[in-house]
C-alpha cells in the first residue's frame, strides 16, 4: 500500500523590515531634493497654490492677514477654493490689514454682546455672497472681526503668536500649544459671540481649527510656513522673529504618500504624529529648515507626477528616484505595491 505524502509545511514569509529613515539616507535624499526644488516650474505650481493670494501683498500687516484668511479657507480643491478667496480680498480692497482694523474699529463701537446692532447688519450684509462648504457669511464677518481685534489688541498677529510660542517654552515643542492658544482666541474674541448668534460657533471652529486635536492641523503649520520662512520665491517671511527649525510640515495626502515612498515615515495615519515623524526626518536633511522642501514636496503629488497609481514612466522621470523606496521599475520582478494614502486632494 502506497504512503500519501503529506508535503513539507511551507516557511512562513517574514513581513519585510521597514528601515528607519537614518542620516546616510538623508545624505542621499538632499541633492535631490535640492534638484527637484530647482527643476519646478514655480510659477504654474504657485498659480495652483493658495499661497499665491497673500503673495500679492507686500506689507507685512497685509500679509499675515491675507496669509490667515487663505490658509483658514484652504481645505477642498484649490480650484474651488481660490476664486472664493480671490473675491474675498478684492472686496477688502488694496489692504486686508486697514479693512479688518476697520472692521474691528466698527464693531469695538458698539457693546460686545449687542445682536442685531446696525454694524453688525451692514458687516453681514457685505460678504452675504460668501458660501464655501461648512462655511457661510456669519463664520466669515466673525473671522474678519476676530482678526481685526487680535490686530487691535496686540499689534498685530504676528506678535501675539510670538509671545504665545515664547510663553509656551519656544522650540518645536511649543508650537503646538501656542497654536492652540491662537486660536483659541481668535474663536472667543469678543466680536465674535453676537456675529455667531443664531449661527452657532461649529463654522469658525472649522476655519480656526484646534490644533491641539486629533489632526495634523495642515492649515495652521501651512499658515506658519508662509509666514516664519522666507522671503523667498514662495514664502512670505512677514513674521522673521520665528526660528524655522521649529516648523512642522503641513501634512496632507500629497505630504503623506510622497513621505511615506520616500521612507519618511512608514505611518498611516495623518495625524500630529506623522507630520513630527516625516518633519524629524527632513530634520535631518536641513536641521535648520526641516520644512523647506514642502512645497516641493506637496507639489511633486499635487501636479500628478507622483501619482496615487504609479507608473514606471513617472518614477523614470521622477528627480529623488535613486533615493525611492517604492519607484515603480519598467520591468522585471513585481514590487510590493505603494501605500495607499486615501483620496488625492489639493492643497
Ligand atoms: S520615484 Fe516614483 S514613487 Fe518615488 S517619489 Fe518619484 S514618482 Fe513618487
Amino acid at each position: 500500500m502506497k504512503r500519501r505524502l503529506t508535503p513539507a509545511p511551507r516557511p512562513t514569509p517574514r513581513a519585510p523590515r521597514r528601515r528607519a529613515f537614518g542620516a546616510a539616507d538623508a545624505a542621499a535624499l538632499a541633492p535631490l531634493l535640492s534638484r527637484l526644488d530647482a527643476t519646478l516650474d514655480r510659477a504654474a505650481r504657485l498659480a495652483a497654490d493658495p499661497v499665491e493670494l497673500p503673495r500679492r501683498y507686500t506689507s507685512p500687516a497685509d500679509q499675515e492677514v491675507a496669509g490667515l484668511l487663505a490658509a483658514c479657507l484652504a481645505y477642498g480643491r484649490a480650484d474651488h477654493f481660490k476664486p472664493i478667496l480671490t473675491r474675498l480680498l478684492d472686496q477688502l480692497g488694496g489692504s486686508p490689514a486697514a479693512a479688518v482694523d476697520a472692521i474691528a474699529a466698527a464693531l469695538g463701537a458698539q457693546p460686545a454682546t449687542s445682536v442685531g446692532g446696525p454694524e453688525q447688519a451692514a458687516l453681514l450684509a457685505r460678504f452675504s455672497w460668501f458660501r464655501y462648504r461648512f462655511n457661510r457669511p456669519a463664520d466669515l464677518a466673525a473671522l474678519l472681526a476676530a482678526i481685526g481685534h487680535q490686530r487691535a489688541a496686540h499689534g498685530s498677529l504676528g506678535a501675539r503668536f510670538a509671545a504665545l510660542f515664547a510663553g509656551a517654552g519656544g522650540g518645536p515643542g511649543a508650537l503646538r500649544p501656542a497654536l492652540a492658544a491662537f486660536a483659541a482666541e481668535l474663536r472667543a474674541a469678543p466680536p465674535v459671540a453676537a456675529l455667531l448668534e443664531g449661527r452657532g460657533p461649529r463654522g469658525l471652529r472649522h476655519l480656526l481649527p484646534d490644533a491641539a486635536g486629533p489632526g495634523a492641523a495642515k492649515r495652521w503649520n501651512l499658515y506658519l510656513r508662509w509666514m516664519v520662512r522666507g522671503p523667498d520665491a514662495v514664502d512670505l517671511g512677514a513674521w522673521p522673529g520665528l526660528p524655522r527649525a521649529a516648523l512642522l510640515m503641513p501634512l496632507d495626502t500629497h505630504i503623506q504618500r510622497v513621505a511615506r515612498r520616500l521612507g519618511l515615515t512608514h505611518r498611516s495615519a495623518a495625524g500630529w504624529r506623522t507630520a513630527e515623524e516625516i518633519t524629524a526626518a527632513l530634520r535631518l536633511v536641513d536641521p535648520a529648515d526641516p520644512v523647506r522642501y514642502d512645497f516641493a514636496l506637496c507639489h511633486l503629488g499635487m501636479s500628478g507626477a507622483c501619482p496615487p497609481r504609479l507608473t514606471p514612466a513617472a518614477c523614470a522621470a521622477c528627480p529623488l528616484v535613486s533615493a525611492c523606496r517604492c519607484a515603480s521599475a519598467p520591468a522585471g520582478p513585481r514590487r510590493r505595491p505603494a501605500p495607499r494614502t486615501g483620496r488625492a486632494r489639493t492643497r
